[in-house]
């Protein structure tokens, strides 16, 4: 039987796992956390629970495939959200509700733009085209080459080729006119860790995919359920995860990994290796590769990082919906700020998440649990976080403004995790919270590959490596890694 070691147990890690035992592989997963799921996790905490990153999914179609693939029950219950989010811009009490239907949604911004069901359908129809056109040609593929990859670009329609040049930004410029309808249909472009303003207008298919396509997905009992359920699985099929193991380094012979060392010197042996942990960082701290030294690593484009907070309140906050925005008012200057400067973060956009509203165990009878993530700019631009309790305060009493209840008096629990914590905890690169950003010359072939440049039995899975960041792309990304290791090792039956 061949052997394959994991190293992490994030959702890439797990369903690889699951993945290579289901063409008879024998799986170990080595983790660095106590717990599994890497972003995907959760934090218990006073009588709280909260999803510790991720809220909410799209293309749910790919945990669907994947339990088909694996000859599994998918082993958590998700259902669709409809509305998706609210979004409030400072200064006002209004609140947008994000509806999936486009008659209730028009409601929504009818003294805005008084055309707006028009321009949507005309903007979800040209992004609905370009989403069909490239799911399945580049989104969902592995490329071996550079040729195979031009090739694969030369059959997409000529006629998306400008969305590649201009922004997100000024492609909604073509359709909407009210500043609140642009900004919040460009909020799609923080999902890939950038701006509207420097992410390619191809990417506005992910307005097609959050409003027609498959939308977003909650988990019964929260996100977390994920994982649980993979642990389920993997425990069946006598996959072994070990806890608090960081693996540091390689042992190699010619081109191949024959052992990975952990911080403790331990040798981790197995036939091939599958790394979870980021896919460029890995390839610079640990493998020590030319092109992916420090300095080229922060030469690289990042997505931004998370400055996160979990908050349990006594009393019941009426203002707030599960998914909620607060936004300002200066969104062109804030997006130009927010990548590059060590600004002092007043006034931040934020991002507010009530899990006790949709399960109701995750806070005590009467409370109400909180997950506010604000992006920020990577450790590369402010490196500094001793101001982290002053920017939780900023927001919370901002928060408490604008919804009308006094979180602060109410506090029961507090906890914070700067753009540090997430650097040390998952290693990282800088605290970026979703790895490499989704640049022309960062994805396809031009991302960090899934098989690696020198050694035939290291392969990458996750964030970093193709096709990109978010919980279907890693799920995708399990498959198109396994994909390589069958094509090069064949199944073991
Ligand atoms: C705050 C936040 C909110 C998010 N919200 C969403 C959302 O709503 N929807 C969505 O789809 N996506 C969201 N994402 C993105 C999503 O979380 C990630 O894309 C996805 O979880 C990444 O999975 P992964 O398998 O690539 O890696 P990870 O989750 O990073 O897992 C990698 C694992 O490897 C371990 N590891 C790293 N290095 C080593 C080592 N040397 N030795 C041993 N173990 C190691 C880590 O501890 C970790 O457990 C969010 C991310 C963040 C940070």
């Amino acid at each position: 039987m061949k052997t394959a070691l994991i190293v992490g147990s994030g959702l890439g890690g797990l369903t690889t796992a699951i993945r290579l035992s289901t063409v008879g592989y024998k799986v170990t997963i080595v983790e660095k956390q106590p717990q599994a799921g890497g972003r995907l996790n959760q934090l218990k905490k006073d009588g709280f629970t909260w999803d510790f990153g991720p809220t909410f999914f799209s293309m749910s179609y790919e945990f669907d495939e994947f339990a088909k693939t694996c000859g599994i029950e998918l082993p958590f219950k998700f259902y669709p959200l409809d509305p998706l989010y609210t979004v409030n811009f400072s200064g006002s009490n209004r609140k947008f509700v994000i509806h999936k239907d486009i008659e209730k949604l028009a409601a929504e911004f009818a003294d805005l733009e008084p055309d707006f069901a028009k321009r949507m359908e005309e903007y979800l129809k040209k992004t609905g085209k370009l989403f069909h056109d490239t799911e399945n040609r580049i989104i969902r593929k592995n490329f071996d080459s550079l040729l195979h990859f031009a090739a694969t670009l030369a059959t997409v329609p000529m006629g998306h080729a400008p969305k590649m040049l201009r922004s997100m930004w000024s492609e909604l410029n073509k359709y909407f006119t009210s500043y609140e309808a642009k900004v919040i249909f460009s909020l799609v472009a923080f999902f890939l860790g950038a701006t509207p303003f420097d992410t390619p207008a191809v990417y506005s298919m992910l307005t097609y995919t959050e409003l027609v396509h498959d939308g977003y997905h909650n988990v019964e009992g929260g996100m977390y359920k994920i994982v649980e359920g993979l642990l389920e699985v993997t425990k069946q099929r006598n996959i072994e995860i070990v806890y608090n193991i960081e693996i540091v380094g390689t042992q190699e012979s010619g081109n191949e990994i024959v052992a990975v060392t952990d911080s403790a010197g331990k040798q981790w042996k197995a036939d091939l290796f599958v790394i979870n942990s980021d896919a460029a960082s890995f390839r610079g701290k640990i493998l020590k590769r030319k092109a992916f030294t420090e300095k080229k690593l922060d030469a690289m484009k990042w997505t931004l990082a998370p400055f996160t907070m979990y908050l349990g309140v006594k009393g019941k906050i009426e203002g707030l919906e599960v998914h909620n925005y607060f936004l300002g008012r200066n969104f062109e200057e804030y997006s130009s700020k927010i990548f590059k400067n060590s600004i002092s973060l007043e006034k931040p956009y934020y991002y507010v998440n009530v899990p006790s509203r949709a399960n109701a165990g995750h806070a005590p009878e009467g409370c109400e649990a909180l997950f506010i993530l604000c992006p920020v700019p990577d450790l590369r631009y402010k490196p500094d976080w001793s101001d982290s309790e002053e920017l939780a305060r900023y927001i919370i009493s901002d928060l408490s403004e604008r919804v009308g209840f006094n979180i602060e008096a109410n506090l029961q629990s507090k906890t914070i995790i700067n753009p540090l914590h997430w650097q040390s905890m998952f290693n990282l690169w800088r605290g970026s919270g979703l790895g490499l950003a989704h640049d022309i010359n960062q994805i396809g072939y031009f991302r960090p590959h899934n098989t690696d440049e020198k050694f035939k039995n290291l392969f990458y899975v996750g964030s970093s490596t193709i096709p990109g960041t978010g919980l279907p792309m890693a799920v995708i990304s399990s498959r198109l890694t396994t994909d390589q290791i069958v094509k090069r090792y064949g199944t073991v039956r």
